[in-house]
């Protein structure tokens, strides 16, 4: 059982030093999770740290492979009206 870091990280650093197991590294093209090392954060915090602190939606996902922060979750945009606005924009 391990989380798991995807494709929209941007690369930040804000979760490396967080993790009690040391099992985010750096990596291209972006920063993965040792599944080895991964608790899960369990025995040492009530919530992963990991995502606790990352500022970007749906840059990690759990077990399951579900998104821990999900597409609004963090700016409070509902998905469909970000998608409506970057349509907009895109039209311009
Ligand atoms: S869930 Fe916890 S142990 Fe796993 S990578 Fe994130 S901070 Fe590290
Ligand atoms: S905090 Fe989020 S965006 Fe930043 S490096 Fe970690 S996973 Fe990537």
């Amino acid at each position: 059982m391990a989380y798991q870091i995807v494709a929209a990280c941007t690369n930040c650093w804000a979760c490396q030093p967080l993790c009690p197991s040391e099992a985010i590294y750096p990596a291209a093209p972006h920063f993965l999770i040792d599944a080895k090392r991964c608790t899960e954060c369990d025995g040492a915090y009530s919530e992963p740290q990991c995502a606790a602190i990352c500022p970007i939606e749906a840059a990690i996902v759990d077990s399951q492979g579900v998104a821990v922060n999900p597409p609004g979750s963090l700016t409070g945009i509902p998905p469909e009206r970000m998608a409506a606005a970057r349509a907009e924009i895109g039209a311009r």
